[in-house]
């Protein structure tokens, strides 16, 4: 929380913000914000020591609009039902931006998960899926999540497991989570999806000259100075494709401090010292801050929040230096420091877009695992043997010959890793360009994370046009 506004109360406020600038029903825009149900749940769980110890949980599924309803599962000791329901109503707004067809949720259990054993975490967590079950708040067709801070792919494996175990001959169980390992019915991709739609977006906003020149920035991403904070998923992700991008990255910031290299940072060597010496700072060449929040202040082109809420803050922003602040994290602006940003001219790329890689990955899991057929099985081969009778006719017709290499190189059909990148790269390019759409249209009230709400609300009252229930 910022000061006394609960997170959700920044969620409804950008909002409301966004509803003012559309003429849709107030009837409606109420019936949108406010969250379907929360499902809050306290159960016993035995430690490794035969002692027996209550776990809070919560699962919030703010939007039955489209169905099943979609969201990560946390694991942290700040978790709280304000919190759930605010993730869960970014989750909405984020899946209708992106034309991923899901309702919105998010789950929570308030645990330290380094204080649990791996066996002990399988117990919350298959305990955890039990309960969902048996309230209906868990299956292909009802509510589907995935990992989010705290969890992974194996999280993920257990939760699907139990519902396969109670759902008995649910074809489609598979499709009650995301994210799960690829030998479960998980994705290639899906691991890196979220960094990897942070660098897409990234990418596509540094591609508008017009858009960087009020910032006095070149367009392009080369050499483009980054901070990073957070290591986890979507940092270490986000910070290796931005790099492989041509940007720099000069700060990376962790739970346990910070570093800082105005000359840039070898991502892959900082993250062997750390796994080495258990710490970020110390790193050879690099200068360790007194705070790791002091990474935020950081002189850079841009700053990658990619680890919790509420980090920048009316008490920072006035000190942030970034031009551009690139939400990788959910909710890492409070509203009163988007205000200090935007009234100083930053550029936000917000989280309900440029996060969204995740989920959308997550639909093509889905879709995968409803099909029962991983993508390009059985089209890769016919595709090749089209392209290499193409070139055959062109060398027939023009007498060159193309060798080994570039054959193998021009005829190459495409595999699961290759469609999904072109899912996920054409979801964030197009949903990009339909904010700043929106954006220019309301150039006066409107920066980027207005646009996108707006182009979500849009696209949720649009879903309800058709039932008539909404004069
Ligand atoms: N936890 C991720 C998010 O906040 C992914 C959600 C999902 O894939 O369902 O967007």
């Amino acid at each position: 929380m910022s000061g006394d506004t609960s997170f959700l109360d920044q969620v409804n406020r950008s909002f409301d913000l966004a509803a003012a600038l559309t003429d849709h029903p107030p009837h409606l825009l109420a019936k949108i914000r406010a969250c379907d149900s929360v499902y809050r749940m306290a159960f016993p769980i035995r430690r490794d020591d035969g002692t027996v110890e209550v776990v809070h949980a919560w699962r919030a599924e703010h939007s039955h609009h489209r169905l099943p309803t979609k969201g990560g599962i946390r694991y942290a000791t700040v978790v709280n039902e304000d919190e759930v329901v605010a993730l869960a109503a970014l989750m909405t707004y984020k899946c209708a931006l992106m034309d991923v067809p899901f309702g919105g949720a998010k789950g929570g259990v308030r645990i330290d998960r380094k204080k649990y054993s791996e066996g002990e975490l399988e117990r919350i967590t298959r305990r955890y899926a039990y309960e969902l079950y048996r309230k209906n708040f868990l299956g292909p067709a009802l509510d589907v999540p995935a990992p989010d801070f705290g969890t992974g792919a194996k999280e993920m494996a257990w939760i699907a497991d139990t519902y396969i175990q109670l759902s008995t001959g649910d074809l489609n169980g598979l499709g009650c989570v995301t994210g799960k390992p690829v030998a479960q019915g998980g994705i290639r991709g899906r691991a890196e999806a979220t960094g990897r739609g942070v660098y897409f977006g990234v990418r596509e906003a540094c591609a508008v000259a017009e858009d960087l020149k009020p910032l006095g920035l070149p367009e392009g991403l080369a050499g483009k100075r980054v901070v990073v904070q957070g290591l986890g998923n979507v940092g270490y992700h986000a910070a290796n494709f931005l790099a492989g991008g041509g940007a720099v990255i000069v700060g990376l910031a962790e739970s346990e401090g910070a570093i800082h290299a105005p000359d840039g940072l070898d991502l892959a060597a900082v993250v062997a010292h750390r796994r080495a010496t258990g710490r970020i700072t110390g790193f050879p060449g690099a200068t360790d801050l007194a705070h790791t929040t002091l990474a935020l202040e950081l002189d850079c082109d841009i700053l990658v929040p990619a680890a919790l809420e509420n980090q920048i803050t009316a008490a920072n922003a006035p000190r942030v230096k970034a031009k551009i602040v690139a939400e990788g994290a959910n909710g890492p602006t409070t509203a009163e420091a988007d205000a200090i940003l935007r009234q100083r001219g930053v550029m936000v790329i917000p989280d309900i877009y440029l996060n969204a890689g995740g989920v959308t990955v997550s639909y093509f899991e889905w879709v995968k695992n409803l099909d029962h057929l991983r993508f390009g099985r059985m089209e890769k081969r016919f595709e090749e043997g089209a392209y290499r009778r193409l070139l055959q006719a062109v060398e027939g017709a023009t007498g060159k010959r193309f060798t080994a290499a570039e054959m193998a190189t021009a005829t190459q059909g495409a595999d699961e890793e290759a469609l999904v990148g072109s899912g996920l790269e054409e979801t964030m390019v197009q949903a990009w360009h339909e904010v700043r759409t929106t954006r220019n249209k309301h150039r006066d009230r409107a920066d980027f994370r207005l646009a996108a709400m707006v182009n979500a609300l849009d696209k949720i009252v649009h879903s309800y046009e058709d039932l008539g229930i909404f004069p």
